[in-house]
């Protein structure tokens, strides 16, 4: 529970959406005595994650809905997201805020706060940055677009879950600000892969590698986190390629509709959709790797 600092009132939080970056979410709602019910599409993750942090299993959304004020949601696509939202419309009344942490196309956004405005319910899309790491040290950061008062009612419980809490605009400029990153994490995935096959050829250590280029201008969170895995054949998510696929998907359906191309990305986009033909569609966005790495 959480004390809403417009009404003074306590404020009940409930977590739809338990997978990798959802559960760890949630744990550190937890963690700070912010969470009261979970509820996830496979039953048995919620009853776990219910039964560690010591609050109620949602029957469905709209039950969950039902007893909390806040409702915070992380499921993987605009269709899950607008079907979870459908869920919950029967249940959602006025002053409750439902925040999206998902990542969905600004479009998707817009129609889920007009489905929930006719409640009279408030929506935040708010999708996340920082990985499962991020997740998990409660490090995310957060691109809020919405009512600036509805993020100052819901920021004591977005504070649990990140230490980076931006207000972008309206409902939708959050999802625009995260299409950006995914757009940057493309070409980071594209960078750091190729210039790490180039060295494994080389014949450096690649550790060395790593460990010295990350303390230059070169160094960054991918380079950091993923280098050592990749180059170890190690590829276990992390945050699955077929995700980014989707989320390049909508970055390039909006710059066409801005009337620009992103090539870099259309590339990305083509380099995850041949390995997910080959069935590493679940893997971390650093299998990118096997396109790029030295024949053995
Ligand atoms: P994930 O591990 O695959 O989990 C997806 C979650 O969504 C699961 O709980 C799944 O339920 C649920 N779900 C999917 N479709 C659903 C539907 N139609 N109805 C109800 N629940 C549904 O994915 P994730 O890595 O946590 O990513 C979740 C979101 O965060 C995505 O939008 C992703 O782009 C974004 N994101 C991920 C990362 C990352 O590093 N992983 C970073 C930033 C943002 P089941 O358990 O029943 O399958």
């Amino acid at each position: 529970m959480v004390t809403d600092r417009e009404t003074e009132k306590t404020l009940k939080v409930g977590f739809i959406g338990l997978g990798s970056m959802g559960a760890a979410m949630a744990r550190n709602a937890a963690k700070v005595g912010l969470l009261d019910a979970v509820w996830n599409r496979t039953a048995d993750k919620a009853e776990l994650l219910a039964r560690e942090l010591g609050v109620v299993r949602a029957a469905t959304p709209a039950d969950l809905a039902g007893r909390v004020e806040v409702i915070l949601l992380c499921v993987s696509a605009d269709r899950d997201v607008l079907e979870v939202i459908e869920n919950l419309l029967p249940a959602l009344h006025p002053g409750q805020i439902v925040v999206d942490f998902s990542t969905v196309s600004r479009d998707t956004a817009v129609a889920a706060a007009q489905l929930i405005r006719a409640t009279g319910a408030a929506f935040l899309d708010a999708p996340v940055t920082g990985g499962m790491e991020g997740a998990r040290n409660a490090t995310l950061a957060i691109m809020v677009g919405g009512e600036a008062a509805t993020l100052e009612r819901v920021r004591p419980v977005l504070a649990a879950l990140s230490n980076r809490i931006v207000h972008m605009g309206e409902v939708g400029m959050g999802q625009s600000a995260k299409a950006v990153n995914q757009v940057m994490c493309a070409g980071i995935n594209e960078a750091v892969t190729e210039a790490l096959a180039f060295g494994a050829r080389l014949g450096l250590d690649m550790d060395k590698v790593i460990e010295v280029v990350s303390g230059g201008a070169a160094g960054n969170w991918f380079l950091e986190k993923r280098g050592p895995t990749m180059t170890r054949g190690t590829f276990k998510p992390g945050f699955k390629l077929a995700l980014h696929e989707k989320d390049l998907t909508i970055c390039e359906a909006m710059a066409e509709a801005a009337g620009m191309t992103l090539p870099m990305t259309a590339m990305t986009a083509e380099h995850y959709r041949q390995l997910m033909a080959e069935g590493h569609g679940d893997e971390d966005i650093s299998a990118l790797y096997r396109l790029k790495r030295p024949a053995a």
